[in-house]
């Protein structure tokens, strides 16, 4: 069978035919293609994206791609098929690992050929974010393979820009303008880019096929009001074609426009809500099983909570404004969980009565309340082999209901432990391919 073209592909999920949720379909796809979206404009769509504009001046990219070497060789193959002049330019869309670490083939390329590497531009905060990774491998490397549920090695170094900008660039290279803008959104260093004479929008991971990834449990501050403005600005370019950082481009003004508004209320209510009940004096607790999504938004294809989720993206608000205390006093001083946990067994007459009841909890669907129990019961009997079999099972049904990558990571890594502990070397296999 052969593969449709991307802009099938964007019209199939558009239209209802296809659902971003099926794994050919997911935003993150590794396709490995290259086509052409407007003259002169190729789009490289692999886990991540890649936006190459050629020139009489030699090849502008817009991101670079990932740190892992077959990932970049991947790129640097197809990207010299589309063309071979020398890169003159790399833009960072933004400093993470999968966006502003691909330029090494093209480094390398450049010193070998004895051309002038290319120019490498960010916004103004990329080179503190590159110095955090090579402050945290240990901590990024373990969170990143909990997240995407693959060991996962972390970068020790990087590829500097070489240019920064504190607001709005624009870039002329070989006759083609591009208009660089600064926004805070998944990250505090994002760069958005115009097009405007190939009506071409770049959005970094301003838009990516899914809820916006703007609550990540284990990782840094995002910023939900920002991203909702910058897609508001985004959306007066008019562009025609929009690449996104991740998935398949979209095509036409009108579905431009419409991803780009309904992405930006879908945050803005959510932010909106959160920060309503805070000035009320709510709890964190209120405020997780309170705010919801839009409704009329919820079935839009390019918003389904199948990378992070809105839940998240409600305790991000809360941290943005915020301190970490939640509203639970005994939280702020805490006994040990350890401690915790065994006097909660005692009191319900055995770590077996928590088990038992956490599986009936589980078999009802009640996750939530079901994986408490489990929890109290590992920590409460940390090596007991029958504890962590069951605890394990619990969370491998849970893995099966949840739908973003976020809470599926979190909770297969729960599992894994727990199998190990239980000595389940069957499981641990499976979920190791
Ligand atoms: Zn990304």
């Amino acid at each position: 069978m052969t593969r449709p073209s991307l802009e099938e592909m964007s019209r199939r999920l558009w239209d209802g035919e296809e659902w971003t949720l099926k794994s050919d379909n997911h935003p993150f796809v590794p396709l490995n293609v290259l086509e052409e979206v407007a003259p002169d404009v190729g789009f490289y769509k692999n886990f991540s994206n890649i936006v190459v504009v050629r020139t009489p001046e030699g090849v502008v990219m817009l991101d670079t791609g990932s740190h892992v070497a077959l990932m970049q060789q991947l790129a640097f193959e197809k990207i010299r098929a589309y063309d071979a002049r020398r890169v003159h330019t790399a833009v960072y869309t933004h400093g993470h690992v999968d966006h502003a670490y691909g330029l090494p083939p093209f480094l390398r390329e450049a010193a070998e050929r004895g051309w002038s590497p290319p120019a490498i531009v960010g916004h103004e905060a990329v080179p503190a974010r590159m110095r955090r990774y090579i402050d945290t491998p240990g901590y990024n490397a373990r969170i990143n393979a909990r997240q995407f549920g693959m060991e996962m090695e972390w970068p020790t170094t990087a590829d500097f820009p070489t240019a920064t900008y504190h607001d709005r660039m624009e870039l002329h290279v070989g006759g083609v303008r591009m208009i660089l803008r600064h926004a805070r959104g998944e990250t505090d260093d994002h760069t958005w880019i115009s097009i405007p004479g190939a009506s071409v929008l770049v959005t970094g991971d301003m838009f990516i096929w899914a809820a916006p990834n703007c609550g990540n449990p284990q990782k840094v501050q995002r910023y939900a009001r920002d991203w909702a403005s910058s897609l508001r600005e985004m959306s007066a370019e008019d562009a025609s074609v929009l690449l996104p950082g991740h998935g398949v481009p979209i095509y036409g003004k009108d579905r431009v426009r419409q991803a780009l508004l309904e992405t930006a209320t879908y945050l803005e209510s959510l932010h909106d809500q959160t920060l309503a009940l805070m000035n009320e004096g709510a709890t964190i607790d209120d405020v997780i099983h309170t705010v919801k999504p839009p409704a009329s938004l919820t079935n839009r294809p390019f918003l389904q909570p199948i990378y992070d989720e809105p839940e998240f993206i409600v305790r991000n608000v809360w941290r943005c404004y915020g301190g970490w205390y939640g509203g639970v006093p005994s939280e702020v001083k805490p006994a040990r969980r350890a401690a915790q946990a065994r006097e909660i067994a005692a009191l319900a007459g055995g770590v077996d009565r928590l088990v038992r009841r956490a599986e009936e909890l589980a078999r009802a669907g009640d996750f939530r309340l079901a994986c408490h129990l489990a929890d109290w019961a590992a920590d409460a009997e940390p090596t007991s082999r029958e504890v962590h079999a069951a605890r394990a099972r619990v969370y491998d049904a849970r893995v099966k209901v949840e739908t973003s990558t976020m809470a599926k990571g979190i909770f297969r890594d729960a599992a894994k432990g727990s199998h190990e502990i239980a000595g389940d070397e069957e499981a641990i296999e499976s979920q190791r391919l």
